[in-house]
């Protein structure tokens, strides 16, 4: 079936608040090992997408397919088992417990001796900082953590909402080079992202969202050139 060529996949999603139309029949598929973003103005239905996808509200027409399985009416939770991890757009750690400390409480006891822990605090450039608070950490690090606790659990597919708002030019590269050199190949992405440089630099496909509908999707080259998306970002 098609859904199994796909590690994600979203079909035919609307959403309606009331008789606010937020989402209106969008459909998009990420292969193993795609990097997808998803950009579009405000109000363009971002973070309506991401709330259905995690499960925190249902379409109100529309499937969302996680590995060849149909869990459109599945709790969050159920998700997460079935290989969905997610990073929000403010960050959730908790001040006066160390990195060490966080990798553990979100490998969630799947990863009793600790190896996959101090591999992805090495993926993530993160080792030497393992006993730290997490309120010591820059921004930057604190953002990079929270990548590094959604990857705990080994997901399958990882919903990024915004990882580099607030970041400095600086964090901003690190965030680049993290998703371009090391989760490229390892896990399938869904990034929500609202700098274009680093969508241009990450992404292998890119869906324009405008007014709750796809309004373009392709490579990055090809879509941040069409005149119609630049003109969205201009005018917003
Ligand atoms: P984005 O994340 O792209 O900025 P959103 O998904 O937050 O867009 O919002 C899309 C539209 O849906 C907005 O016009 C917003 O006001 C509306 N919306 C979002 N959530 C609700 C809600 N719970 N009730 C009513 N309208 C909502």
């Amino acid at each position: 079936s098609p859904e199994d060529r796909y590690v994600f996949r979203v079909e035919g999603i609307s959403k309606s608040f009331g008789a606010f139309h937020a989402l209106n029949d969008v459909s998009l598929e990420v292969s193993a090992g795609e990097i997808r973003a998803i950009i579009g103005p405000n109000g363009a239905g971002k973070t309506t997408f991401i709330n259905i996808v995690s499960g925190v509200f249902g379409p109100t027409r529309g499937r969302v397919w996680l590995d060849g399985e149909d869990v459109t009416g599945r709790p969050a939770q159920h998700r997460a088992r079935r290989g969905l991890a997610r990073t929000f757009q403010i960050t959730s750690l908790f001040p006066g417990m160390t990195v060490a400390e966080h990798m553990h409480l979100a490998s969630r006891g799947m990863d009793a001796d600790g190896t996959r822990r101090s591999a992805l605090l090495h993926l993530t450039g993160l080792e030497a900082l393992a006993d730290r608070e997490v309120n010591t950490l820059s921004h930057g690090d604190q953002r990079i953590l929270e990548i590094a606790m959604a990857l705990a659990t080994d997901p399958k597919v990882l919903l990024l909402d915004e990882p580099t708002a607030g970041m400095s030019i600086a964090e901003t590269d690190r965030m680049i080079g993290l998703i371009q050199d090391r989760l490229r190949r390892q896990v399938c992405a869904v990034i929500i992202e609202h700098d274009m440089n680093v969508v241009n630099q990450t992404a292998d496909q890119v869906t324009v969202l405008a007014a709750g509908a796809v309004a373009a999707s392709g490579i990055p080259g090809d879509v941040l050139r069409d005149p119609f998306v630049k003109e969205l970002y201009l005018g917003s």
